[in-house]
C-alpha cells in the first residue's frame, strides 16, 4: 500500500483542483491520499466525490496554522474530525481572515518598491481559497518580478525579508486539544523544516504530545537525514506515530505525489482514531 497523507489543492496553496489532485495520486499508484489544505476543508466535498471513481482511497484533513512559543509558526495536521466542530471552525476561520489582512498588508509593502496590485493576487486564488505568500508568489511572478514561487520566498516574501508581515494563529497545544475534541487525528507537520523560519523546541513537542497528539510527520523533504533520526527518537520515547508524506502543492512546488509514504499499520492506527470514515469506492 502507498499512502501519502499530506497534499494540498487551490482550495488553499496548491494549484490544482481537488478532484485533480486525486485523480493525480491514483494516477501516482497511491492507494490512500489525505488531503490537507491550509485552514480549510472547502476542497472536501469535490475531492470525496472523485476519489471512488478513480479508487484510491480519501482521508479528509487539514493542516491548520499553529503558533508557539514567541511567534513560531507550527502546522498541525488533522485528520478525519468534524469538520463543522465549533471551536475548530471559529479558530481557522480567524486564522484565514488575519491570513486575508496579512496578505493585503505585504502586497501594499512590497508595491512601494515592485509595481503589484491585490487584484494580481486576487487572479491567482482559487475558489474561496485561504491566502498565503504562495499566491503573492505567483503574482510576482505573473508580473515578471521573479522566476517562480521558489525565488520569490527567497527574496521578496522571506519570513526574515523586508517586507515580511506575520499572521495571527492559535496556539499549537490548545489546537491539539481542540483537533482531538472534534474527532480527528492530530499530526505534527514537518516539526524541523527549519528553511521556513524558526523551529518548535523540544519540549512544545512534548507539551503537543502531552496534550493528545498522535504522530510527528517525519519522512518530508524538508527534513534532513539527521533531522528525520532525531524525529523517529522523539517519536519512540513520547510514543507516538510516524507519518510520511509528499506536501504536494501541484505546481507551485517542486514536491512529487509519493515521494514520501506513510507505512500501512500507522494509517490504520490514524483511520481507527478518527471520527469520520476514510472514504472508500
Ligand atoms: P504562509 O503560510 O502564507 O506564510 O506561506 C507559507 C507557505 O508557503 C507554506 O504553506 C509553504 O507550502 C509555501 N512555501 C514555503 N516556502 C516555499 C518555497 N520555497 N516555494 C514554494 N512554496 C513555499
Ligand atoms: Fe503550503
Ligand atoms: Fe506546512
Ligand atoms: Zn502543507
Amino acid at each position: 500500500m502507498r499512502i501519502d497523507l499530506h497534499t494540498h489543492s487551490f482550495a488553499s496553496d496548491g494549484t490544482d483542483a481537488p478532484a485533480e489532485v486525486v485523480r493525480q495520486a491514483a494516477a501516482a499508484g497511491l492507494d490512500v491520499v489525505a488531503l490537507t489544505d491550509h485552514d480549510t476543508t472547502r476542497g472536501w466535498a469535490e475531492a470525496a466525490q472523485a476519489a471512488p471513481a478513480v479508487g484510491i482511497a480519501l482521508v479528509r484533513g487539514i493542516e491548520i496554522s499553529c503558533s508557539a512559543a514567541r511567534g513560531i509558526s507550527v502546522h498541525l495536521l488533522g485528520y478525519l474530525q468534524d469538520p463543522e466542530h465549533a471551536a475548530l471552525v471559529a479558530e481557522t476561520e480567524a486564522a484565514r481572515d488575519s491570513r486575508q489582512e496579512r496578505a493585503r498588508r505585504l502586497v501594499e509593502r512590497v508595491s512601494r518598491d515592485f509595481p503589484l496590485a491585490w487584484e494580481d493576487v486576487l487572479a491567482q486564488l482559487g475558489p474561496d481559497a485561504t491566502v498565503g505568500r504562495p499566491h503573492i508568489a505567483d503574482a510576482l511572478v505573473a508580473r515578471g518580478h521573479v522566476p517562480d514561487r521558489a525565488a520569490a520566498f527567497e527574496s521578496l516574501l522571506a519570513t526574515r525579508g523586508p517586507y515580511y508581515v506575520p499572521y495571527r494563529a492559535p496556539g499549537a497545544v490548545a489546537m491539539v486539544r481542540a483537533v482531538r475534541a472534534a474527532g480527528g487525528v492530530p499530526v505534527l507537520a514537518h516539526p524541523f523544516a527549519a528553511a521556513r523560519g524558526r523551529v518548535v523546541p523540544d519540549r512544545v513537542i512534548e507539551e503537543m504530545a502531552g496534550a493528545g497528539l498522535a504522530g510527528l510527520e517525519v519522512d518530508h523533504r524538508d527534513h534532513t537525514d539527521a533531522d528525520r533520526r532525531r524525529l523517529r527518537a522523539m517519536a519512540a520515547s513520547l510514543r507516538l506515530l510516524v507519518t510520511g508524506s509528499s506536501d504536494f502543492h501541484g505546481a507551485g512546488k517542486p514536491n512529487r505525489l509519493g515521494e514520501n509514504l506513510t507505512e500501512p499499520d500507522v494509517f490504520e492506527q490514524i483511520e481507527a482514531q478518527g471520527a469520520l470514515p476514510v472514504v472508500r469506492g
